[in-house]
């Protein structure tokens, strides 16, 4: 007999508790970094191109030109203006300057990650390594509790770019694969939008993420990042804070896994495009490479038994392909929650015309886990107790 799956899917407000920024404030927090005399910015130009490109963009009529309406100050809208602009013939910026405008923005996303999404210090001496951002570790425990004592299949899709779940998952040594490629991992974790840990290889032009375990098992034990840090690279430590882009500094290291170049053979620029693959909602080059992710968000999407929604609010910038899928299959599903704190009743009217049950539940993610256990008949206290003995669980909510 086939085994019942479960299917979570994560939007930006699942990273909201961890600190992350929302799709629709994420320029403005953007620019409260740029603006914070405290904060040593390294890709600042980026921030300041940015922030220039929109202003031109905005006041050149762009609008009419593209022939829709932007939300200019949602992340993924001005990411898709970007990226569209590129295949515009005749446009009175160079094509030149067009590129520079979506890597300086993929930068300017990296960095606001990284300023913003706190990867806690364990607070159990012995324990010396960074939590998950809040409540991923719990979640991940309750993940691990699911494959170990139930009869469920679990798969995972998430929207944000952040490493946050893939670092959570890690923690609990669950299996876990990106499907780029034809393996076929225990736990499917897709990120149709790319991820941060993620390098193009300029040698085959495939995708490979960088494993976290890479550069030894523990290089993301907290004392040997700072002590890598300090000694290395000259910085001050920024407990906590440094995760996201501190991973790329594993490029010097990494190998490809299907052409097998690596950066010490060579200088890195051969080998890696410096930016992460990440990509806007929009149909692009980029987004076509990305199309054997879609295709299995599809597939987990039509075989789901459960699906829970976390964060996610349907932004019609994913042309809503993620609501027609669920549309299509709604009615099959046994279960169908959405997680969201927000109880404007935007989610619910968007759901009004349709006749096939759903949850919605105005719960943040870390307060939504426990009813999560409860629904599948676990035991959340002792779910609970694991992570605090793992160190997981105790990350300050924000
Ligand atoms: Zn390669």
């Amino acid at each position: 007999m086939e085994r019942e799956k479960i299917l979570f899917i994560f939007g930006a407000g699942a990273s909201a508790e961890g600190g992350a920024p929302l799709m629709g404030n994420f320029l403005e927090n953007a620019k409260k970094i740029l603006f914070d005399k405290k904060i040593v910015l390294k890709n600042k130009d980026d921030f300041k191109r940015v922030f220039g490109a929109i202003d031109t963009l905005r006041n050149g009529q762009i609008e009419e030109k593209l022939n829709k309406k932007i939300d200019w100050d949602n992340i993924e809208s001005v990411f898709s203006v970007f990226e569209e602009i590129q295949s515009i013939e005749d446009f009175p910026i160079s094509s030149e300057d067009r590129k520079s405008f979506s890597r300086s923005l993929i930068r300017l996303i990296l960095e606001t990650l990284e300023q913003s999404i706190i990867f806690p210090p364990s607070v159990s001496t012995g324990l010396q390594y960074h939590q998950p951002p809040y409540p991923y570790g719990l979640f991940a425990t309750l993940l691990d509790k699911i494959n170990k004592t139930t009869a469920y299949e679990i798969s995972l899709i998430t929207f944000n770019y952040d490493f946050s779940l893939d670092y959570a998952l890690e923690r609990l040594h669950l299996q876990y694969g990106y499907f780029l490629d034809e393996d076929h991992p225990a736990i499917p974790l897709l990120k149709p939008h790319g991820s941060l840990n993620w390098v193009k290889c300029n040698q085959c032009g495939r995708i490979s993420p960088i494993p976290f375990a890479e550069y030894g098992q523990s290089y993301f034990d907290s004392y040997k990042i700072e002590k890598h840090l300090t000694n290395e690279l000259g910085k001050e430590p920024q407990t906590g804070k440094i995760m996201h882009s501190e991973i790329r500094n594993l490029l010097d290291k990494h190998k490809c896994p299907y052409c097998c170049s690596k950066a010490e053979s060579s200088p890195k620029p051969i080998f890696w495009n410096e930016e992460p693959v990440i990509i806007p909602p929009i149909k692009s080059k980029n987004y076509e490479k990305l199309q054997i992710i879609h295709d299995k968000v599809k597939e987990e999407i039509g075989s789901a038994d459960y699906i829970y929604i976390i964060g996610y609010s349907f932004p019609e910038s994913d042309n809503n392909y993620i609501r027609k899928y669920i549309d299509e299959n709604a009615k099959k599903y046994k279960r169908m929650i959405l997680i969201n704190p927000d109880d404007d009743k935007s989610l619910e009217n968007q759901f009004e015309d349709h006749n096939y049950r759903r949850e919605i539940r105005n719960l943040r993610f870390g307060g939504s886990i426990i009813t999560i256990a409860e629904d599948l008949g676990l035991d959340f206290t002792e779910i609970k107790i694991m992570a605090d003995n793992l160190g997981l669980s105790i990350g300050l909510p924000i």
